[in-house]
C-alpha cells in the first residue's frame, strides 16, 4: 500500500485554540488483526471502526505501558461482545456474535441492528499506579465514533469531534481516523472548560474539522500533515509530530494460560482434555490455539 497508510499516527496541537488532535490511517495492521478471524463483512467493518477509534484514543496516552480498552457489551444483541485494546502502539481486538442471526440481516446493518440495547465502556489504565478511569455510555448513537464523542463530552467534559472512514475491496480493508478535542486552558491545575459555556475558539476548530470528507480521510495522495495543512493553514501555529507506530500485538502467553488452568481442580481439568490428552485453549484475540497438558496440583 502507499506510504500514506501504515504511517505513524500524527499528533497535533493548535496552541492558540487550546486544541489537540490525532490522525491515523491503518492498512496492514488492520488486515493483520481482521485476518486472524473469519468474520463476515458487517462484523469486519464494526471491528475496523473500533480498532481505528482505539488507535486514535490510545495515541492520546503517554507511551509508558498504560492500556486503553474499549468494550461494547449488549443484552441480546447480535454482537454480544466487542473488545479492542491498545498498549504502547500494540492493537488487538475480537468480536463475539451470533452468526445465524447476522445472516438474516440485510447488507450494511445499522449499529442498532447489531448491538440492540448495548453499552460502550472505555477504560484508560495508566501505568505506575497513576489510576484507572472508566466511562460508560449507551450505544444508542448512530456509530461507535459518535458513542466515543459522547464518552469524552460526558465522562471527561472534553468537547471532542471524531471522524472515521473505512473502505474495503479485494485488497483488504483500510481505515482513517481523525480526532480533535478542546483542552482546558493551561491544561492541568486550572478550572475545567465546561464551566464556561461559550468556546468560540473551539467552535472554529470543530467547524473546520467537520468539513473533512470520507474521500479526503482515505485519499492516499494526501498524507496526515497535508490534510492538517488543508484544514488549518490560516492558523498562526500548528504543531505536528509522529506518534508511536501502530502494530498488531497480542499478549496471550502459554505460561499465563497454564497458570489459569492450574487453578481448576483436577476433575474439571479432566473434563477439558481433548482426544490427544491435551487441553486446547484458543486466544479470542489472535485465534492462536494453545495445547496445554493438564496441570498437577502444586
Ligand atoms: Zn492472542
Amino acid at each position: 500500500m502507499t506510504a500514506a497508510f501504515d504511517a505513524p499516527p500524527v499528533l497535533f496541537t493548535l496552541p492558540d485554540r487550546n486544541a489537540r488532535g490525532r490522525f491515523v490511517r491503518l492498512d496492514t495492521v488492520l488486515n493483520d488483526i481482521l485476518g486472524a478471524h473469519d468474520y463476515p463483512t458487517a462484523i469486519k467493518h464494526v471491528l475496523a471502526e473500533a480498532i481505528t477509534l482505539v488507535a486514535l484514543m490510545g495515541s492520546l496516552m503517554k507511551q509508558d505501558g498504560g492500556q486503553l480498552t474499549m468494550q461494547a457489551q449488549t443484552e441480546g444483541g447480535i454482537v454480544e461482545l466487542l473488545v479492542v485494546d491498545y498498549r504502547d502502539g500494540e492493537l488487538r481486538g475480537h468480536v463475539r456474535f451470533d452468526r445465524n442471526r447476522l445472516a438474516q440481516l440485510g447488507a450494511n446493518p445499522s449499529l442498532f441492528a447489531l448491538f440492540g440495547k448495548g453499552y460502550l465502556a472505555i477504560t484508560f489504565d495508566q501505568s505506575f499506579g497513576k489510576g484507572r478511569y472508566q466511562g460508560i455510555v449507551p450505544l444508542d448513537d448512530v456509530s461507535l465514533a459518535a458513542a466515543c464523542e459522547s464518552y469524552f463530552c460526558q465522562s471527561e467534559q472534553v468537547p471532542t469531534l471524531i471522524r472515521i472512514a473505512i473502505e474495503s475491496d479485494s485488497r483488504g480493508c483500510r481505515s482513517a481516523g481523525y480526532l480533535v478535542q478542546h483542552l482546558a486552558e493551561g491544561e492541568e491545575g486550572r478550572e475545567r472548560l465546561h464551566v464556561r459555556l461559550d468556546h468560540p475558539e473551539w467552535e472554529h476548530v470543530a467547524i473546520l474539522s467537520a468539513t473533512l470528507s470520507h474521500g479526503e480521510l482515505l485519499d492516499p495522495a494526501v498524507d496526515g500533515r497535508a490534510l492538517l495543512w488543508r484544514l488549518f493553514h490560516e492558523e498562526d501555529e500548528v504543531r505536528a509530530s509522529d506518534g508511536t507506530v501502530l502494530t498488531k500485538g497480542c499478549r496471550c502467553n502459554v505460561d499465563h494460560i497454564r497458570d489459569v488452568i492450574g487453578r481448576f481442580p483436577q476433575s474439571e481439568q479432566a473434563d477439558m482434555v481433548s482426544d490427544n490428552g491435551m487441553i486446547v485453549v484458543d486466544c479470542a484475540f489472535c485465534s492462536r490455539a494453545f495445547q496445554i497438558a493438564p496441570v498437577a496440583p502444586g
